[in-house]
């Protein structure tokens, strides 16, 4: 008999919420969608392309207009099939099997999954209660362990909080490692490292299609770095990693940099609105939970009847996401939605509240 190995004798495959709900705001999607004509001019575009041959395998087009977008020479970045692909090459290739990566917790599940995956030694840093990263002692940690790879979300999905540029820079400078620094949030803020990510021999910014830009169906990520880490990310990856219909559609929708602000900009203004009306909900009903500040298009709750808040809004077709630590408790995270979704959540979250 085929035995499986202990690796993966016990995984589980990954379980979003499925069911059919009117509003989900679980995910950090974006809730705009695609101009009709920027979709048809996708379709039109994807029928003249070749169905029997191989995507670019270098995605120029894409990573041109990526770059462009940005202002970043071209050949300091590679594209992926979502960011969620690099994270599962970088961790897999810059880390052999043993070495120390460093995650800082609570953070992106699927890090230390994928650390996991390349056998890397988990190394976990814990956030204080503000939940906001201590680069000292990221610096500290990582020095003192000799971590080979520290990787973390800024701003930080599931916490909201960020770090400055300023932060970042100390931590790149100060140590040896690789970092990872994933920004799949940071089209909210204004803290990107993305400018100056040429300049450092260590740094990697990972940026996705899936949040701001709303083509989490697509599956489009890019990783930003020097040519040198670059070159090895071009070398390591499946060749056909983007498929042509994704690159296609990437290209495209990444041409209009004037929408994407836009639509940028409107998910920010439902983040601040959402934000507010939440920050009010709190004051009406003192004691049940705790908003943190945020930098991203969602907000983070700290709140120990989550559970319960979770399945009622569930049962009124609204979907959040539950997040229970055995060491911190419960908390919920909503994504920002229309300005609609965000009245109902706020109306039903009150009635909730009221019942108790
Ligand atoms: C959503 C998310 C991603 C995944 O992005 P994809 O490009 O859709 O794979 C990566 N990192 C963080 C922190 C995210 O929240």
């Amino acid at each position: 008999m085929y035995e499986l190995n202990d690796k993966v004798k016990n995984l589980k495959p990954y379980d979003p919420i499925c069911g059919a709900y009117k509003i989900r705001l679980d995910a950090n999607e974006s809730f705009l969608a695609l101009p009709e004509e920027i979709r048809s001019e996708i379709f039109q575009r994807m029928d003249k392309s070749s169905w029997n041959r191989y995507p670019d395998p270098t995605a120029t087009g894409v990573c041109r207009a990526f770059a462009e977008y940005y202002g970043v020479p071209q050949e300091c970045v590679a594209a992926g099939n979502g960011s969620d692909e690099l994270i599962l090459i970088l961790l897999s290739s810059f880390l052999k099997s043993g070495e120390k990566l460093l995650t800082i917790s609570p953070d992106f599940s699927m890090y230390n999954f994928y650390g996991f995956i390349a056998e890397a030694e988990n190394l976990n840093l814990a956030k204080p209660d503000t939940m906001k990263i201590d680069p000292q002692e990221v610096i500290q940690t990582i020095r003192e362990k000799n971590a080979r790879v520290v990787i973390f979300s800024n701003p930080c999905n599931p916490t909201g909080q960020g770090l400055t540029r300023q932060e970042v820079r100390k931590i790149i400078t100060s140590v040896d490692a690789l970092v990872i620094l994933d920004e799949a949030y940071m089209d909210f803020w204004s803290e990107s490292m993305i400018g100056e990510a040429s300049q450092y021999d260590n740094l990697i910014i990972l940026r996705t299609c899936s949040k701001a830009f709303g083509m989490a169906a697509i599956r489009l990520g890019f990783a930003v770095a020097n040519k040198r880490l670059i070159d090895v990310i071009r070398a390591v990856k499946s060749p056909y990693n983007v498929n042509t219909f994704t690159q296609i559609a990437g290209e495209t929708v990444l041409s209009y940099k004037d929408l994407l602000r836009k639509g940028t900009q409107q998910i920010i203004e439902s983040i601040k609105d959402l934000s507010k009306e939440i920050a009010a909900i709190a004051q009406e009903f003192p004691g049940t939970f705790t908003p943190y500040p945020t930098c991203t298009n969602f907000v983070f709750l700290h709140c120990e009847k989550a559970e319960q808040i979770f399945q009622s809004l569930l049962s009124r077709g609204i979907a959040v996401r539950l997040f229970r630590f055995a060491d911190r408790g419960n908390f919920l995270r909503i994504t920002a939605g229309s300005p609609q979704e965000n009245a109902a959540l706020c109306t039903a979250l009150r009635e909730i509240l009221k019942e108790g």
